[in-house]
């Protein structure tokens, strides 16, 4: 770290980074009454990390872990909260088809997890799912789980409605202006960023796909390179949001195909992980036929009444950890410190909820969730605090 003399701001909370965990956690902060400050080295909406774009997933029987149904359903009634003080419309209910083969991971999952939990849920032969959804081409062999409680979450609105009510709440803003170093002493965590220098009395990162960089080794993240893309629809509303929900295709074990229905913009369609592993600020943001191909393919085989050729794309990271959970919790040297790494390409869904959690973490309340599985420690990685 600098040793340049810079007058120094103090605050309760300083907050890294402005995605939608870092703008939720700020929000959640300041409205408890703390004095947050949230840093971001880019500005708001920006499109070089994970949580810009139009629109996200979110749904309840969560085939992943089931040990994430408690956090989802407080995520859905967290959402309408802010949806009620920011008066921005974030959640649009759409039901969710998950389509594969009944053992697969995907449906196999699904059904495990709705069951334990007593979710509602319908099962579909492959053709009850084409008869009731036109959208979409099933192989004979696939069943379909629908479920009611999925639908989108409109992204930048998300971002934009939790940075006003945080505004409103007291937290000042700083952007453009990227934490180069933090270091613990006895009077709080000194963090340097665009020039400044704070003391805060706790640090919450959410530094997203660059949170290898501020914390080397306390986390093994793997940054993917991802390419949504986006598909027109043939305008009789087969691909609105009344007739067509949100889905995840498991075509082949392990292959995943997902997208939501049209909102103005076009249909959104993209396969999940198989991207590159990237170096965050080294990262190809042009899209190339090797990244279209595969979806477009997928689009003819199972989405037969959309156009063949995208409309419109965008490059987006995912931040994984080694087992594709969340990462929550303090940094194994430094407990003032908070690092936060809800992505795995499945994050933004929990950024309501997991704002409140890492609130409580860092002004000491007990939580009524149990995310002691959640904490980074389990890598066992051995810390090099920078
Ligand atoms: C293509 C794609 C599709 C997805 N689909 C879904 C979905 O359907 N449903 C779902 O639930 N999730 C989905 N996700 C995952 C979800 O979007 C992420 O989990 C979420 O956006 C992660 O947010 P974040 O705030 O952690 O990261 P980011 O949005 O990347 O925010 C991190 C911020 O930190 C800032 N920063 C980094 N380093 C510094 C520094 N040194 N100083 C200051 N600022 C810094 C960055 O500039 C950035 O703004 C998807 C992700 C992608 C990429």
């Amino acid at each position: 770290m600098q040793e340049a003399r810079l007058s120094v701001r103090r605050c309760d909370a300083l907050v890294i980074g402005c995605g939608v965990m870092g703008s939720s956690v700020s929000y959640n902060l300041a409205s408890r009454g703390l004095r947050v400050v949230n840093v971001e080295r880019f500005r708001v909406n920006h499109e070089l990390g994970s949580s810009h774009g139009r629109t996200r997933i979110i749904r309840l029987a969560y085939y992943e872990d089931e040990r994430y149904v408690p956090m989802l359903r407080r995520a859905f009634e967290a959402w309408r909260e802010v949806e009620r003080k920011s008066g921005a419309q974030l959640l649009r209910m759409t039901g969710g088809l998950m389509m594969g083969r009944e053992e697969g991971e995907l449906v196999g999952g699904v059904l495990r997890t709705a069951r334990a939990h007593g979710l509602e849920h319908h099962v579909l032969s492959a053709r009850e799912a084409e008869e009731r959804f036109e959208a979409f081409t099933l192989s004979e062999e696939f069943v379909a789980v629908h479920e009611e409680s999925a639908g989108m979450l409109f992204a930048e609105e998300s971002v934009r409605a939790f940075v006003g009510l945080a505004r409103e709440a007291g937290c000042d803003f700083v952007q453009s202006a990227q934490v180069t170093g933090w270091k613990a002493g006895p009077e709080g965590v000194e963090v340097e960023a665009g020039g400044e220098r704070f003391l805060a009395d706790r640090v919450v990162s959410c530094a997203g796909p660059w949170t290898g960089q501020l914390f080397p080794g306390v986390l093994p993240l793997k940054c993917e390179r991802q390419v949504p893309l986006w598909f027109s629809s043939l305008g009789d509303g087969a691909f609105g949001p009344d007739r067509m929900p949100v889905f995840i295709m498991e075509e082949e074990p392990g292959r995943f195909f997902y997208g939501l229905p049209e909102v103005g913009h076009g249909v959104k369609v993209a396969r999940t992980h198989e991207g590159d592993i990237v170096e965050p600020d080294r990262v190809n943001r042009e899209v190339a036929s090797e990244d279209t191909a595969p979806v477009e393919a997928f689009v003819a085989r199972r989405l037969k009444k959309l156009g063949r050729e995208p409309i419109a794309s965008t490059t987006c990271l995912y931040s994984n950890t080694p087992d594709f959970n969340f990462a929550i919790g303090p940094h194994p040297k430094e407990g003032r410190v908070l690092v936060v790494s809800a992505c795995s390409g499945h994050g933004f869904k929990f950024a309501s909820v997991i704002g409140e959690i890492v609130s409580d973490m860092v002004t000491g309340k007990k939580n009524e969730f149990d995310v002691s599985w959640l904490g980074p420690e389990r890598f066992n990685q051995k810390p090099n605090p920078g």
